[in-house]
């Protein structure tokens, strides 16, 4: 109890969201190397892999939360996430005007629970499925639970890592599997109009891997048929890398 006191007075927590296939737990090792890094801005020891890939099989669920709170000690807690409101086909989104931190203050891998950027642009969400946020250069960062990326003319644009954003470990596998799929990628920094102008737009994260976007702000996307068809081909890549 003690620790748990002085872990809420004084501590700090950081997690990952990790999804299971077919019991089978996805990029645990990249989920790991992240949990890693968070720890490294709190200088905070890791645990072993070994403990972490323990932890997780030991409480597999489809969708699982894993919350390192630091007192005295690291503490762990795993959390079942809710998996309904994700099965959707179409998002709408909006653009929030809270700004992701510059990351020269915050890391944005600092993959922390209550993070005041995200946490301030949650609260503007309201019916959108997410919120994208835009980095102290307005250049467009990513959602507060997911990446985000475009399509123009055949070709994928998606924020560099550069313009401040959370490696997303979704937006990782689906560069890598669209480039595998003969599409063209380009990580590089996104202005904000360029969604509006954009022929699909589509978020990724963990929990539902490509969410197409049908919609930003008032104004509709001018398709989501790709991004459509290719969130339900990544479903089949990922299951067969594991
Ligand atoms: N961006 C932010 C700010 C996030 O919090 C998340 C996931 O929690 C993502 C992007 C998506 O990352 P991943 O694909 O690893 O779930």
């Amino acid at each position: 109890m003690d620790d748990v006191i002085t872990a809420l007075t004084k501590g700090i927590a950081v997690y990952e969201t990790l999804r299971t296939y077919n019991g089978k737990p996805f990029a645990l090792k990249e989920h790991y190397e992240r949990l890693k890094k968070s720890l490294s801005y709190l200088k905070i020891e890791p645990p072993a892999f070994e403990d972490f890939e323990k932890l997780v099989y030991e409480n597999l669920s489809e969708r699982m939360r894993i919350v390192y709170v630091y007192s005295k000690s690291l503490l762990e807690y795993v959390f079942q996430e809710d998996t309904e409101e994700f099965k959707v086909e179409y998002v709408k989104v909006d653009i929030t005007t809270v700004r992701r931190a510059d990351p020269w203050s915050i890391p944005p891998d600092l993959k922390s629970l209550g993070r005041p950027d995200i946490y301030l642009a949650r609260l503007t969400k309201g019916d959108n499925y997410d919120v994208i946020m835009l980095g102290t250069k307005g250049q467009v960062c990513e959602g507060t639970f997911s990446n985000v990326f475009l399509i123009k003319n055949g070709k994928f644009i998606t924020p560099s890592l550069e313009s401040g954003i959370l490696d997303g470990i979704t937006r990782m596998y689906v560069i890598r599997f669209l480039k595998e799929s003969g599409y063209e990628v380009e990580e590089r920094f996104v202005e904000p109009a360029e969604l509006f102008y954009a022929d699909e737009v589509f978020l990724t994260h963990t929990s539902r891997g490509i969410v197409p976007v049908n919609q930003i702000g008032t104004l509709k996307t001018k398709s989501v048929e790709l991004s459509s068809k290719l969130s339900k081909a990544f479903e089949e890549y990922v299951k067969c890398l594991l």
